[in-house]
């Protein structure tokens, strides 16, 4: 089974996981722009950052047989420092340019506030005039009244929501987001996010289109097999491999090849 892994912050995992990951039949790997665990102060400690996951992770993957994206983006724990949010914003072109990046991202909420939702829009408004794909966020805090309010701003904004991918749903904002034309991530992610029952429990109600499985692998108690682990969920419960096929790899193929830079070997079928 071919497997693409839509959301990995590989920069934290080691080279076992690159390892385990093949094995499983990750064959791609797209890795967003996210908040290491510490604020950075300074708009080079992004650039520095942009520049490891645009060029170092894809020779590190390529070892394992893994072909290796990034998304290039601010995310909502780094927006309030306003010097610094413009120095980046103004900054990333040269790194969204790259030829590994296929989307903005990750963008989006944590506390939901005004600060945040100005930089969520200008990185919208900004992938919007470069007709790139977008990874969101949506925050773990209250995340439906949030979910709530990013769906109003992509509607009024009248953004393309083809090109968007919604991402960390859960049973309570699943119908917002297919409210929109947009693509829907579900996250199976140890304690804070969805286990494999749970994602397959939306899949089966709603049904696989639209929806994109990833781990979220990052520095937390995470996991890099998630996606290949609802896979088997599904397996389980009577999927046929064609549906299995379209949840773990034709959706995030579709989202993603709407950017030039996502050349994949072999295409959409397995
Ligand atoms: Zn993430």
């Amino acid at each position: 089974m071919r497997i693409i892994e839509p959301h990995a912050h590989m920069a934290s995992r080691t080279h076992q996981d690159y390892a385990a990951m093949a094995a499983a039949g990750i064959e791609v790997v797209i890795e967003p722009a996210f908040w290491q665990g510490t604020n950075k102060k300074h708009a080079g400690s992004h650039f520095d950052y942009f520049e490891h996951i645009s060029n170092f992770e894809p020779i590190r993957a390529a070892e394992y047989g893994i072909q290796h994206f990034c998304c290039i983006g601010l995310n909502p724990k780094e927006c309030q420092d306003k010097a610094v949010v413009d120095e980046v914003i103004e900054g990333m072109a040269r790194w969204l340019d790259g030829p590994t990046c296929v989307a903005v991202g990750e963008i989006g909420f944590d506390q939901t506030d005004k600060v945040e939702e100005e930089v969520f829009i200008r990185q919208l408004l900004l992938a919007e005039e470069r007709k790139m794909p977008v990874l969101i966020h949506t925050s773990h805090i209250d995340k439906r009244p949030s979910v709530e309010r990013m769906v109003q701003i992509i509607d009024e904004l009248g953004v393309t929501q083809q090109r968007i991918l919604i991402d960390h749903n859960f049973e309570d904002t699943i119908e917002l987001t297919l409210g929109l034309e947009v693509w829907a991530g579900l996250t199976v992610y140890p304690w804070t996010k969805l286990t494999p029952e749970r994602a397959v429990n939306i899949i089966e109600q709603y049904g696989p289109d639209r929806m994109i499985v990833n781990g979220a692998p990052d520095w937390g108690y995470s996991d890099p097999l998630s996606v290949p682990k609802t896979a088997v969920e599904m397996r389980k419960r009577g999927f046929s491999p064609q549906k299995i096929h379209q949840v773990v790899w034709e959706n995030p193929y579709n989202m993603f090849r709407q950017s030039d830079n996502f050349r994949i070997e072999g295409g959409p079928r397995a």
